[in-house]
C-alpha cells in the first residue's frame, strides 16, 4: 500500500543529503515504527511521505499511485498526520475532531459525520471535554484531541512523529491500544516514530532503524535485535522476554 524506492532528499541544492536511497514498504493494516536518533531523518521522511516535501531522487507510491501525482486533495483524505506540535483554532473539542471529516462533508456535516465523531470522543475517553475549548487544554490533552481528529479522517495511513510524547503512561497505552484497534480492524496503515523501544515494541509490526538517513536494519519483531540498536543508537542493551513479550534492558552508552 505505501511502497517507498530509493528516496533522496536535500534541504536546498548544496546543503547535504538527509534521505539516501531510503526503501520502505508497508501494507494496509500494518504499523511500522521508525526508529532512529534525533536528527536521523524521521521528520523528513514524514514529510515527504505527505507531499509537504518534494523528493531529489526515488518514489513514493501509495496504492501503487504515484504520490506526487495524486491531487492534493485525494491525498489528503488517504493520508493523516500528527505532528509533535499541534496547531489548533479556538476551536472546541468536538468541532476539532469533526474537522478531521471535511474532505468526506465539504460544506456541512450531516448525521453520520456527527456519531462518528462521537463514538471516537467515547473511544478515546475525550466525552468530558466535548465542549472544552482546545486551547485550554493540557498538551498531553490536545495531543489526544489531534489523534482523535486523524482517526475521525479515516485515512488509509495514518502518520504519527511521537504520537505519545507528551502523555502520561495511561494515555500512552490508551492511544496505542486504540491505534493498534484501528490499524488492525479497520485495515489501516499507520507509520509512527517513538522514542522509548519497549514502547515501540508493543506497538509496531514492522521496525525500520534509520541512521543519518539510511534504513540500516529493517523487518518485524525479529528485526530488533541488540546489534539493530547498537548500531542505530550506540547503545548496549539486552533483551530478555517476559511472558512472551520482548523487553529491552538497559542502555549503555558507547
Ligand atoms: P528527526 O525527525 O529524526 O529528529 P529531522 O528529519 O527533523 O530528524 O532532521 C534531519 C536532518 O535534517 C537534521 O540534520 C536537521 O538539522 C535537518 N533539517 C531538518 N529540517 C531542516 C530544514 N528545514 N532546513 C535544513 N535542514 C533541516
Amino acid at each position: 500500500m505505501l511502497k517507498i524506492e530509493n528516496l533522496s532528499f536535500r534541504y536546498g541544492k548544496h546543503a547535504p543529503p538527509v534521505l539516501t536511497d531510503v526503501n520502505l514498504e508497508l501494507h494496509a493494516g500494518e504499523i511500522g515504527i521508525l526508529l532512529g536518533k534525533n536528527g536521523s531523518g524521521k521528520t523528513t521522511l514524514f514529510k515527504n511521505i505527505l507531499g509537504i516535501l518534494s523528493p531529489d531522487g526515488g518514489s513514493i507510491r501509495f496504492d501503487g499511485e504515484e504520490l506526487l501525482k495524486m491531487p492534493r486533495q485525494e491525498r489528503a483524505r488517504r493520508i493523516a498526520y500528527v505532528p509533535q506540535d499541534i496547531q489548533f483554532g479556538a476551536l472546541t473539542v468536538f468541532d476539532s475532531v469533526l474537522m478531521g471529516r471535511i474532505s468526506y462533508f465539504g460544506m456541512r456535516a450531516g448525521t453520520a459525520d456527527y456519531e462518528a465523531v462521537e463514538k471516537i470522543l467515547c473511544d478515546m475517553q475525550l466525552e468530558a471535554y466535548a465542549l472544552r475549548n482546545v486551547e485550554q487544554l493540557s498538551g498531553g490533552e490536545r495531543q489526544k484531541v489531534a489523534i482523535a481528529r486523524a482517526m475521525a479522517q479515516e485515512p488509509k495511513l495514518l502518520v504519527f512523529d511521537e504520537p505519545t510524547g507528551n502523555l502520561d503512561i495511561a494515555n500512552e497505552q490508551l492511544i496505542i491500544e486504540e491505534a493498534k484497534k484501528l490499524a488492525h480492524e479497520k485495515n489501516i496503515a499507520i507509520l509512527s516514530s517513538i522514542h522509548d523501544l519497549n514502547q515501540a515494541l508493543s506497538f509496531g509490526d514492522r521496525f525500520f532503524f534509520l541512521k543519518n538517513g539510511t534504513i540500516i536494519h529493517q523487518g518485524g519483531e525479529d528485526a530488533v535485535t541488540p546489534t539493530a540498536i547498537q548500531n542505530t543508537f550506540d547503545i548496549d542493551v539486552r533483551i530478555a522476554r517476559i511472558e512472551n513479550q520482548k523487553i529491552i534492558l538497559g542502555g549503555n552508552y558507547k
